[in-house]
């Protein structure tokens, strides 16, 4: 892998970054995108295309096209990644290098439609897949080279990944799908239910920052939302009991998935864990009283790392790096596990690097499509994008297919 040449991409359910070899985190943008129906064109992507979301202006479509860390939309993803791309990279190699972020559980369909995201437009990306709990335990500050160990749980938008990783492998791993969203959707029904207010998920989310299971300072939060039986906009004052009695059984699912991964754990890696702690990455580790809750259920100590939600794409950015300095064989994560010549797909890897290429085709002379790939994606060629000659405006040089 030429390193000059080298993106890592965190692709969340609810945040993108990329980190460009030699610039650092350049992009971090929600992950959606807008298309004007009326003209098949992407109206807008990443924080513009977000702020759209819950408004319905006319004729746009907000898609968050990773449902639970995957890909559920494929079109709307590669055009979104595209324009991030685009927006990212400043070099003129023609085949460039991606590792990209995948969370532990994600089926070979689901790996395969990453690798389809960046393979259907030009430039094509030699796309490597790198376990999340991976790159999250180098992001937390991990060094796990001779074998050392560690325990991380990265609670993101779509899914919490609770894992055991050691010597840049993962060594247990679960991937729940209950994490930030899921939280926004309990605390949006709770208000609903019991205030006959309806908010966005937006407000709701603002809620679960303020308040999370703690309460906040004030012990309540003011939102507003349209009133149930009126339909008209109401302004109110939300308990913070409210919140947390939504938010306990999410907060308590996870904190249960911590207890009963760390009973998984082989004895020889406890001590490591014991020492490390248990390190809480992810923008959802980020809740008021969370970090808590976790520690007195495992019952050994948990912090929150720096920057958590920037823990995965530095970690991966770390990986790269240290491939970088260290050469083919001598950093982590290093296995060549399938070379492209192999096929994109071979099976049985264990964890780690994954080589795929981009622009392989699962059929021999098809194109990468939904039909051909099996991938989950809603539409297909709904929209296209230009090429990096295209200006700089999101919604420039995209038309319809
Ligand atoms: P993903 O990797 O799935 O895109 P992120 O790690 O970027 O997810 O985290 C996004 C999630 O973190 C969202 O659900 C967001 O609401 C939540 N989040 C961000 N900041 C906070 C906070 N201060 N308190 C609680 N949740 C937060
Ligand atoms: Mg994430």
């Amino acid at each position: 892998m030429r390193f000059r040449s080298s993106v890592a991409i965190d692709l969340g359910t609810v945040n993108t970054l990329v980190w460009v070899a030699g610039r650092g985190i350049v992009l971090e943008e929600p992950t959606a995108i807008a298309i004007d129906t009326a003209v098949g064109k992407v109206a807008a992507v990443g924080a513009a295309a977000d702020a759209l979301a819950d408004k319905e202006p006319q004729d746009i479509e907000v898609i968050h096209p990773l449902r639970d860390g995957v890909i559920a939309d494929l079109d709307a993803t590669a055009a979104m990644l595209h324009d991030f791309l685009r927006r990212s990279r400043r070099f003129g190699v023609l085949r460039p290098n991606a590792l990209v972020c995948v969370p532990s559980g994600a089926t070979p369909v689901e790996r395969r439609s990453i690798v389809a995201a960046l393979g259907v437009r030009r430039p094509r990306y030699n796309v490597r897949l790198i376990d999340e709990p991976v790159a999250a335990a180098a992001g937390a500050g991990f060094d796990l080279t001779g074998g050392a160990g560690g325990f991380v749980v990265d609670i993101g938008g779509g899914t919490t990944e609770v894992a055991a990783v050691a010597g840049w492998r993962v060594v247990r791993a679960r991937s729940l799908r209950k994490a930030g969203n899921a939280m926004d959707d309990a605390i949006a029904q709770a208000i609903r239910t019991e205030m006959g207010l309806i908010i966005s998920q937006r407000a709701a989310r603002q809620l679960k920052m303020t308040l999370g299971v703690t309460g906040g300072a004030e012990g309540w939060a003011e939102a507003v939302g349209i009133d149930a039986g009126q339909r008209t906009p109401r302004t109110d004052y939300v308990p913070g009991g409210l919140v947390a009695t939504a938010l306990e059984p999410i907060v308590a699912t996870i904190a249960a998935a911590v207890h009963e991964m760390l009973s998984e754990i082989p004895a020889g890696l406890a001590e490591d864990v014991v020492r490390g702690k248990i390190r809480l990455a992810g923008g959802g580790s980020l809740l008021p009283g969370l970090a808590g809750r976790i520690e007195t259920a495992a019952g050994i100590g948990a912090v929150l790392v720096e920057d958590p939600l920037r823990c995965v794409v530095r970690g991966a950015a770390e990986i790269l790096e240290r491939r970088g300095d260290l050469g083919k064989h001598g950093g982590p994560g290093l296995r060549q596990l399938a070379s492209a010549q192999a096929g994109p797909f071979v099976s049985g890897y264990s964890r780690g690097w994954r080589e795929m290429t981009a622009g392989s085709r699962p059929a021999s002379s098809q194109p990468t499509t939904a039909a051909t790939t099996g991938m989950p994606t809603r539409m297909n060629s709904r929209f296209c994008v230009g090429t990096a000659d295209s200006s700089d405006r999101p919604s420039s040089g995209l038309s319809q297919a």
